[in-house]
């Protein structure tokens, strides 16, 4: 006899497009990256390369470094964390902590091909410090670019062969 009692899945399916609207996924997001980029000039980049593992929201063949904007919702960003609906609260933590689990196994493997991988929070987008942070990592990486049979040492004390113009792969992180 409770007719008017609300399905619970509804429910949060309303919730998550709700939250989408706020997560990584918006256009808006992603459209005010794209006009900071075009802001500061940078640019050869592409969007959601395929051939790149998770499809990073951007990516820069040159350097080989893909970037990701993570919204703070989804992600688990620790500084919005406040921002968890406070119902069902299990139900979204399990939801963002799938999520995280997703980014980090997806990033390890990344940096074990040999991308370079940068994570923006979304908060962080209208503050200008990423931009930063972006120009010196596409100045480092561009700068490890080799020529034709020579080879490069890692940070691992591996030593690869490369080709002309290729940028250095390494199997450590950033
Ligand atoms: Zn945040």
């Amino acid at each position: 006899m409770t007719e008017t009692r609300v399905d619970p899945l509804s429910e949060a399916e309303r919730s998550a497009r709700m939250a989408k609207v706020r997560g990584s996924g918006n256009k808006s997001t992603e459209g005010r990256v794209e006009a900071a980029l075009g802001a500061a000039g940078i640019e050869g980049w592409e969007k959601h390369p395929k051939g790149v593992l998770g499809k990073p929201d951007f990516y820069f063949p040159r350097q080989g470094l893909a970037v990701f904007v993570d919204g703070c919702f989804w992600h688990g960003c620790p500084v919005c964390a406040r921002r968890t609906p406070t119902a069902r609260p299990e139900f979204w933590r399990g939801k963002i902590d799938e999520n995280r689990r997703r980014d980090e196994r997806q990033r390890r493997r990344l940096r074990r091909q040999g991308y370079h991988v940068m994570r923006v929070w979304e908060h962080d987008i209208k503050k200008g410090p990423w931009l930063a942070r972006l120009r010196s990592m596409l100045a480092r990486y561009e700068s490890m670019k080799c020529s034709e049979g020579e080879s490069m040492k890692c940070s691992e004390g591996e030593s690869m062969k490369c080709s002309e113009g290729e940028s250095m792969k390494c199997s450590e992180g950033e």
